[in-house]
């Protein structure tokens, strides 16, 4: 492709508002360009981009027996009326009433495809011989956000790769989601983006029933916790730590419980204010309901409660905060004020709380706090949990290791879903004895131009973008330094031929323009291998080969450089896909 032919606006400032490496990097180097808020044209080369990236997960995607579909974004709201979605998803979901033939007609543009293809599935699938089966789709996907941001980091439109698993139960549910996982794992390693599996919120299946694939990266909105020692990862929500239950005995020396009036008082910063002590100090008592029986949770005053835990810790099915009735009717008080000191309730506590001594707590009465609150004396516990956040510094749950906090771009899920939406859609199979049961079903997504942004984010220099072999929009750029001469441009030219005559995809830099904007360009739009003809080595009878990340280039003869480039070509692409797993 001629420069002069395609479309590449590059620019030499930095947008104002493009807050992150990759938005700067896409806008300079043209690869996108903003319609409104969370809605990007792509340019032909951010395109090329995400098209390589796209074939990368239709192969790997097929080479574990899936086959592609594809569904309509438009949906009737029914479908998730019937999943319970649409009150889900809220604001999220895109939809609205169009006309139609005198009546109104209520569609949602497809945030996820679950509905449609269990609706398709629960229309022709009957028969556990029919399982099990893969299903997926390269396809624009709607969402609200509610902030879009961080250029195509974050849209409202954006392209996905989804695949939904149907078996007839959980050994077919576990197979599928293994091949899945190991075709993440390849899809990921042949783009070149480094990515790590992480453990995440598990929904009802349990165990180990879903991960997210995470591009590491300072300005993901993901928090990964990760073992410095092993390879144990999990998101946030989801990390163990392996701290364990200290003793659960008094103190060997400790102060007097003491009220102290707190008017007014309530939140583990008011309180620090007046009783000008620190949050690590205080018991933070949270009144849940769990499965409609409420409990009172005890985590540190600078931590936070982790829902998930406090759920799997009481083995219960629904927790939420309490309303304000429950927490008056099992303290005594009105929120803020509850501890566990006499609290008329199950008490569960975080394993921070049996190492307090002389803590602070609220004192179950209106506008009070005790101070000097002390296990084995005041309040007894068998046990304790883990009930918080895991954090930085935490011991790792799988080695002696130590857990460490980064932040990711999610790129990535697999979930094994189980029967919520073949239940609620009615798509079931009969068995060898001709009974009925719920079809098990797993659900897998790849953002693809989030692979792209990711990559953008996480490698680059500061003259720009720089793409790996397998994504990269072009492979070879050519750059003639002077057009104007005849000898130039057809070694230029030959060179452009032959190597596009073998497969090679080559962008020929034929703008009249000086040798330093061609250069800057060349880096800033990051096309791995670049070869430079003309000056004073086409007059030695040479051109310069270079990749974008070497120092400087290497002089090859004129006769030798296509070869030579194709060696090259040859070796990295023998390079990126050593570290593709099989
Ligand atoms: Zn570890």
């Amino acid at each position: 492709m001629r420069w002069s032919k395609t479309f590449i606006p590059t620019m030499k400032e930095t947008p104002a508002d493009a807050e992150v490496p990759s938005h700067q990097l896409m806008l300079r180097a043209g690869l996108i360009r903003q319609l409104m808020a969370g809605a990007y044209t792509y340019l032909p080369l951010g395109w090329r981009a995400i098209r390589k990236a796209e074939a990368i997960v239709r192969e790997e995607m097929e080479a574990a027996d899936a086959a592609e579909i594809f569904m309509p974004a438009l949906q009737p709201i029914e479908l998730f009326e019937r999943t319970g979605r649409k009150e889900a998803f809220g604001d999220v979901l895109i939809n609205f009433e169009v006309p139609r033939g005198g009546r109104k007609v209520h569609l949602a543009l497809g945030p996820t495809h679950e509905e449609v293809v269990t609706d398709l599935i629960a229309r022709q699938v009957s028969s556990y011989r029919q399982l099990p089966l893969i299903l997926f789709q390269i396809q624009t996907k709607f969402r609200n956000e509610e902030r879009p941001r961080f250029g195509v980091l974050r849209t409202s439109e954006f392209l996905m790769k989804d695949a939904y698993s149907f078996g007839t139960g959980l050994e077919q549910l576990d197979e599928s989601y293994e091949a899945m996982y190991r075709a993440y794992c390849r899809i990921f390693a042949r783009t070149g983006l480094h990515c790590i599996p992480v453990e995440a919120e598990s929904g009802p299946i349990g165990g180990d029933a879903s991960h997210e694939f995470m591009a590491p990266s300072p300005n993901g909105e993901d928090r990964i916790i990760r073992c410095s020692s092993c390879s144990y990862a999990a998101n946030l929500e989801r990390a163990d730590t392996g701290r364990q239950a200290s003793s659960m005995d008094a103190p060997e020396t400790m102060a007097d419980l003491k009220k102290e009036a707190t008017p007014d008082v309530s939140s583990i910063e008011q309180v620090r204010k007046l009783l000008e002590c620190d949050p690590s100090q205080m018991i933070k008592t949270l009144i849940y309901s769990a499965d409609d029986k409420p409990v009172a949770v005890l985590v540190r005053g600078d931590r936070e409660v982790n829902e998930g835990k406090v759920r799997r810790a009481l083995n219960a099915s629904d927790v939420a905060l309490a309303d304000k009735e429950t927490v008056l009717r099992v303290t005594g008080a009105p929120i803020g004020f509850a501890g566990p000191v006499g609290i008329d309730c199950e008490i569960i506590a975080d394993h921070d709380i049996a190492d307090l001594v002389d803590a602070i707590a609220g004192a179950n009465e209106a506008d009070t706090h005790y101070t000097g609150v002390n296990i084995g004396r005041d309040y007894q516990l068998e046990t304790t949990h883990d009930l918080r956040d895991a954090d930085a510094g935490d011991p790792c749950p799988r080695c002696e290791g130590t857990l460490e906090l980064v932040h990711g771009i999610e790129v990535g899920h697999v979930f094994k879903l189980g029967t919520k939406y073949s239940e609620a859609l009615d798509a079931t199979y009969l068995d060898e004895k001709e009974k009925r049961h719920p079809i098990v079903m797993g659900c897998y997504g790849i953002g693809v131009n989030r692979i792209i942004a990711a990559t953008a984010e996480t490698s680059h220099d500061e003259n720009g973008l720089i793409w790996p072999l397998s994504i990269a929009p072009y492979e070879v750029l050519v750059i003639p330094l002077d057009i104007k001469s005849e000898e130039v441009m057809q070694v230029a030219g030959r060179y452009d031929e032959e190597l596009r005559a073998a497969g090679v995809d080559v962008l020929f830099d034929d703008r009249k323009a000086r040798p330093g904007v061609k250069f800057k360009d060349a880096d800033l739009i990051g096309i791995p291998l670049r070869v430079v003809i003309g000056g004073k080595g086409l007059k030695n009878g040479e051109v310069e080969v270079k990749w974008r990340t070497a120092d400087s280039p290497d002089m090859v003869p004129v006769a030798e450089g296509v070869q030579d480039i194709l060696n090259r070509l040859a070796a990295r692409r023998a390079e990126e896909s050593a570290n593709v797993p099989n």
